[in-house]
Parts: C-alpha cells; structure tokens; sequence
C-alpha cells in the first residue's frame, strides 16, 4: 500500500513511497538501515525541508525521530550531544532557555539536527561549522558506526564529506556541538547591524532573526517551499570585477579567500523571472530565491522551472547556478 510523503516535505509535493518506516531509537535507526541498505532503494529523511520528490519513491523511507539532547561542560565550553531527530529550531530554542548562546543568528531554519552537517546549514552570518565539535554516523556500505571531527566533515558553504565523498552512504545519528562559555554576539548581517553590540542579548538576536525570517520567507504551511533554491555563486574577483562594470548595482559579499559571493536571489530578478511560473511551481513574487508550489505543482514542473532559471542567469550574467535541495527521482538522488 503507497504511503503519502505529501505531508513530510516543505515543497507540498504529492508523490507516494513504497514504506515508511518511522525510528525512534538509535539501535533501531541502525538496525533498519542496516537491514535494507542495498536490499531496496533507502531514503533518510528528516523534516524534508531540502527535497523534491520528482517521482513516487520505489523504496523505503527512514523517518528519523530519534530524540535527545544531553549537556555537560568544563571550564570553557558546553558540549551537547543531540540526537538526529531533534528538531534544529528546537535545539536552538533549547540552548537559549538553558543560557547557552551562539546558535540563535540560526533560528528557525527548519529540519532535523541530523541533516544540518550534511550542507552545513547558516544563516545571518553563522554557519553550523563554527559549533560542531563531532558528528556520529552510520557508513551503510561498511556498516560501521564512525565518530568524525569538525575537520573530517570537510566543511564548506552549503557543503561537507557528506555531499561529496561520503554523499548517501551516510546517516547520521548524532551530533555534538561545542560552545563557548563566552558569547561573542554576531552582528554582521543586515538588520542584525542595527543591535548594539554592547547591550545586546542573545534573546534580542533571535527575535529580531525569527522577525525578519517570518516577514521575508514564505511558510511552507501556507506555501511550499525549500527556503532558498539555489547556492549564491562564489566567483574569482576577475569574474566580480567584469559583471560590476556591466552591472553596477551588482550585489556580492567578499570573501576572506578574495573571491565574491553574488547574491543568486539578486540574478534571478535581474534576469525578470520573479513570478514566473511552470505550471504551478513559480518563482516567488517578493523572493526571487525562493521557488514554491502555488498549489498542485509537481516535482518535474520545479525542475523544469530551475533549469529554465539556471539557462536565463547563464545567458545574461554567463554565471552557473547551483541547486541547494537534493533532488530525489523513483530510486534514489538524482540531477536536475
Ligand atoms: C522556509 C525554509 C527556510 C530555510 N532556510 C534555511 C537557511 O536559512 N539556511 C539553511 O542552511 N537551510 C535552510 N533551509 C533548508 C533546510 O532547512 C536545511 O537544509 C535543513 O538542514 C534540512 O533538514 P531536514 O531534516 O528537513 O532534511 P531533509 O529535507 O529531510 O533531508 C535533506 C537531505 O539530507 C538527507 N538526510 C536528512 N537527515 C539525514 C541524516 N540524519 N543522515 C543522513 N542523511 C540525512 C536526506 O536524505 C536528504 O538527502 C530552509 C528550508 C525552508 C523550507
């Protein structure tokens, strides 16, 4: 009997899979991925907050609930070891109530712990890299359960191990976060630079982060959506350099290795593609970045309008877009 994966994913998308199998312990987690890897197709999935389902899923389908969040410290850091179920928000939520800070310029991404190494999730000017001490995994072909350094995962922007060397052989169960006992307030990112650096709590910083998300993202209850679609394009200062003479209103941020990152969301609308549609999966009005489902698109009408975007801003600025979400065809990962 087909399972209807409508509800465990952002973008609404109603496609079915063949099993759904929910797991709310570790040593279950373990056990079932064990017990099918290489038997049937197997997607891990957690909030389903960075997928698009193109098809309906021929295989089975991890949910991973497993829950848990356990603290300690020394004289400098907190440590916390929190299971891939948790939710990332919830986690953020956690630390704040329990005054440990950092986390809160990473409010309300949406999706589970355990997904966050996998593309390094950030957002107003903090990346999750900055607070991974280990991640814990599952390696489906060797069955071994592996403990990596934050220098292992290889870490990038949007990026790590995990979407590249060890892409789908991974499934991580638990993650540890390391600190600070002294909070360093981040600042840097737009309307985070109005807060005064000297008074300013952590508090403050995650209502004015989940103020701004609420008024500038879409919610995917309302409308779905995988938050940003594509990665902002790093470019060599040649390439910056070359579009800012053809394009003065170019928006780019330098990077500490000299190259520019664009702003995707920024080529898109200058390319005239806010509110273009395929079908019922459009480019959204006020977010250029941001794709959603107007109300029965399909996850073949999302690829099809992506591709059109990547050709549009191809043509016009000759810079390649990337897709951020993994997208998932009948038996596993697939290229747009
Ligand atoms: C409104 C909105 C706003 C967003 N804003 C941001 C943002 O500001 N910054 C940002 O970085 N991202 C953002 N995202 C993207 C998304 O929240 C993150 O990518 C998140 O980490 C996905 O988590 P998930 O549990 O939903 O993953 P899923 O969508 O369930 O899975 C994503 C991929 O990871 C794999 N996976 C999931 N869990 C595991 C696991 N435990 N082990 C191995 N593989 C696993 C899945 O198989 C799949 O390939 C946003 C999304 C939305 C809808």
């Amino acid at each position: 009997m087909p399972i209807s994966l409508t509800e465990l994913n952002t973008f609404g998308l109603q496609q079915h899979c063949s099993s759904l199998i929910s797991v709310t312990s570790k040593v279950d987690l373990i056990e079932t991925c064990n017990s099918l890897y290489a038997k049937q197709p197997l997607l891990i999935l957690g909030g389903g907050s960075n997928l698009v389902f193109t098809a309906n899923y021929l295989g089975a389908v991890v949910n991973i609930a497993t829950k848990g969040i356990k603290v300690t410290d020394d004289d400098k850091f907190y440590y916390l070891c929190v299971q891939a179920g948790e939710g990332w928000h919830d986690l953020v939520e956690f630390c704040l109530n329990n005054k440990i800070y950092g986390l809160e310029n990473m409010a309300l991404i949406p999706g589970s712990v355990g997904a966050a190494p996998i593309q390094n999730i950030g957002a107003y000017g903090v990346e999750f890299n900055r607070y991974c001490h280990e991640v814990e995994f599952l390696r489906l072909d060797t069955k071994q359960l592996l403990t990596f350094s934050n220098d292992q995962c290889q870490f990038g922007y949007r990026d790590s191990i995990f979407k590249q060397e060890l892409k789908n052989l991974a499934v991580i169960t638990q993650v540890t976060l390391k600190i600070p006992k002294n909070w360093q307030p981040v600042l840097s990112y737009g309307p985070l630079q109005s807060l005064d650096p000297s008074t300013v709590t952590a508090k403050q910083i995650f209502d004015c982060v989940c103020n701004v998300r609420r008024s500038k993202l879409p919610d995917p209850k309302v409308l779905g959506n995988v938050g940003s679609f594509f990665k902002n394009p790093v470019v060599h200062s040649t390439v910056y350099s070359e579009l800012l003479n053809h394009y003065p209103n170019l928006v780019a941020y330098q990077q500490d290795d000299g190259q520019y990152k664009l702003a995707a969301g920024w080529l898109i609308e200058q390319s005239g593609l806010k509110g273009f549609r395929v079908g019922d999966a459009a480019v959204h009005q006020d977010q250029a970045l941001v794709l959603v489902n107007l109300k029965n698109a399909t996850g073949e009408q999302v690829c099809q309008l992506a591709r059109h975007i990547i050709s549009v801003v191809n043509e016009k600025f000759s810079v390649t877009l990337q897709v951020e979400p993994r997208i998932i065809g009948a038996v596993g990962e697939i290229e747009i």
